[in-house]
């Protein structure tokens, strides 16, 4: 359904659809075949002016309606989403970025659940009733939605993320201007499109399509808008950082990692072996929670080492709609560009290339950004590889003596997102809990895999601000009112 020059990427602005006034456009190139996929439309200030307007005349409305209205709205959203919709919007997503479409497919059912959660939270508490040292006093506070939300989202999980900031957002009361990232605009404005057909009514959600230094930051600048929950890269979450600390809002920033793994001598290697590569390799290495560094106790390091081998020699590399391929192609051509100088990177620092480093351009891998899964050993703390996140499929291997020297280097890096250890020393793993630096911790689980209904968010350069998803995900899309009445 979604292929060919004559597709181009339409705003949603209070209910209508509508072209960006600007006439600029860029091609949308398959990461799998190099077929254009389509143009996106890039919106300018004017646009996202328009977006902020309209998301703020339908506020009053929105945020008046009764909490179960509201979560009907969403669970009709999550039941479009588990139908041919859902289908839909997989198949474009793994179209644009190039995802396998049953990961993309997951995710809308990873979305669906979250629209579920929820729909049902709309019903819940929204606030406390507290004691007054006044005999008499009715004392409580009371959640009130923030109001105009600016919803920035990465390309790495196009269909989830987004759900996962608007479902709350909107449960909430409040009201939207979304942005995707660029190269997955289509997979937005599909999901606009589903939530649109669930009968939202007009002004609540609004979409903008364009690029992050023009379209984004003129989101994160806008007078209107009082909030701005951001999912992407490190350097530009900071730039986003001092833009809405000087327009005064609120912000919420969900940023990169380099995710640790410690393997200790007491592990069942073989399992540990198989979650770690999986965990390394899936979806191409591009997710946020991706293992990126495994830290191997000398004891098991040599079977580790075999393990690894015999996995990686097993992932079969090719087209993402066939259903016995483990791994798609990266992004973009910028990913593939990426990820092979990291490689390069990796090999002039000293680190031995123990498997795969090569991009495939052989056959039908020729047009697109296909490289090997590629394991590295004997590499050390201080090379690029163990320090900057890759966001592709490269693991790093490195050797430790004691669980203090894998603790003391799985901590020694900026980012705090996930990590995890392999161990049956229950003292060990509980002192791992206790002192590993980031904001999801595992013990005999790979370092991603999360669920829908905890807490998540990364802590140093990995995340800001309140946690996403969850309960916790009240903290960000509501504001407290204390307010109390007596009698005289
Ligand atoms: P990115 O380059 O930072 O872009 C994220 C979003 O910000 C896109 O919509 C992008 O638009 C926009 N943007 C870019 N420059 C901007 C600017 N100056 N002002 C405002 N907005 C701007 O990240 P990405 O490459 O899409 O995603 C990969 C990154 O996301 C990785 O670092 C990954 O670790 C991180 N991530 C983190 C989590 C988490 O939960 N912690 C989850 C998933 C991904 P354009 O697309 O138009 O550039
Ligand atoms: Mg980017």
């Amino acid at each position: 359904m979604l292929t060919g020059t004559n597709l181009v990427t339409t705003n949603y602005i209070g209910g209508q659809w509508k072209r960006p006034g600007s006439s600029e456009e860029i091609d949308l190139i398959s990461p799998v075949n190099g077929e254009q996929v389509g143009k996106v439309r890039l919106s300018n200030e004017e646009d996202v002016d328009q977006a902020a307007h309209a998301a703020k005349r339908a506020w009053p409305g929105w945020k008046t309606m009764p909490g179960p209205e509201r979560g009907a709205l969403l669970q009709k959203t999550a039941d479009l989403l588990s139908g041919q919709e859902g289908r839909d919007i997989a198949e474009i997503t793994a179209k644009e970025m190039g995802k396998r479409y049953s990961d993309a497919y997951g995710e809308v059912v990873r979305g669906a659940e979250i629209l579920h959660y929820f729909a049902q939270d709309a019903w819940r508490s929204v606030g406390e009733v507290l004691p007054s040292i006044t005999s008499g006093k009715l004392f409580y506070s009371k959640r009130f939605p923030v109001g105009i939300i600016g919803v920035i989202s990465p390309w790495n999980f196009p269909i989830s993320i987004p759900i996962w900031k608007m479902a709350p957002a909107l449960a909430y009361g409040n009201t939207i201007v979304f942005k995707p990232a660029t190269i997955t605009s289509f997979t937005g404005m599909k999901l606009v499109e589903i939530f649109e057909k669930a009968g939202f009514p007009k002004g609540v959600i609004n979409f903008v399509t364009g690029s992050g230094s023009i379209t984004g930051r003129a989101i994160a600048k806008h007078p209107a808008i009082q909030a701005i929950t951001f999912t992407g890269s490190t350097s530009v979450g900071q730039q986003l950082a001092k833009l809405a600390v000087e327009h005064r809002k609120k912000f919420q920033l969900e940023l990169g990692g380099k995710n640790p793994t410690i393997v200790l001598d007491d592990a069942n290697v073989s399992k540990a072996t198989n979650l770690i590569v999986a965990s390394a390799m899936k979806q191409t290495g591009q997710r946020c929670t991706a293992t990126s560094r495994v830290y191997v106790q000398s004891g098991i390091y040599d079977e580790f080492k075999k393990h690894v081998l015999n996995n990686v020699k097993a992932i079969k590399v090719g087209n993402n709609f066939d259903e016995n391929v483990d791994m798609s192609s990266l992004s973009s051509e910028n990913a593939l560009k990426s990820v092979l100088g990291y490689i390069k990177k990796g090999i002039e620092e000293g680190a031995t290339l123990l498997y795969g480093g090569h991009q495939l351009t052989h056959g039908n891998f020729a047009k697109g950004c296909f490289v090997q899964p590629t394991v590295f050993e004997h590499v050390t703390q201080q090379m690029t590889i163990a320090r900057e996140e890759i966001f592709g499929p490269v693991l790093a291997m490195i050797k430790i003596k004691s669980y203090e020297e894998g603790l003391a280097l799985a901590n020694d890096t900026e980012y705090g997102l996930s990590a995890s250890i392999f161990t049956n020393d229950i003292a060990k793993a509980l002192d791992f809990i206790e002192n590993s630096e980031a904001g999801l911790v595992q013990v005999n689980s790979e370092t991603g895999g999360t669920e829908l209904q905890a807490p998540f968010g990364g802590v140093k350069a990995s995340g800001y601000g309140a946690k996403e998803q969850g309960q916790a995900a009240k903290e960000f899309f509501t504001t407290l009112k204390t307010s109390s009445m007596i009698s005289l």
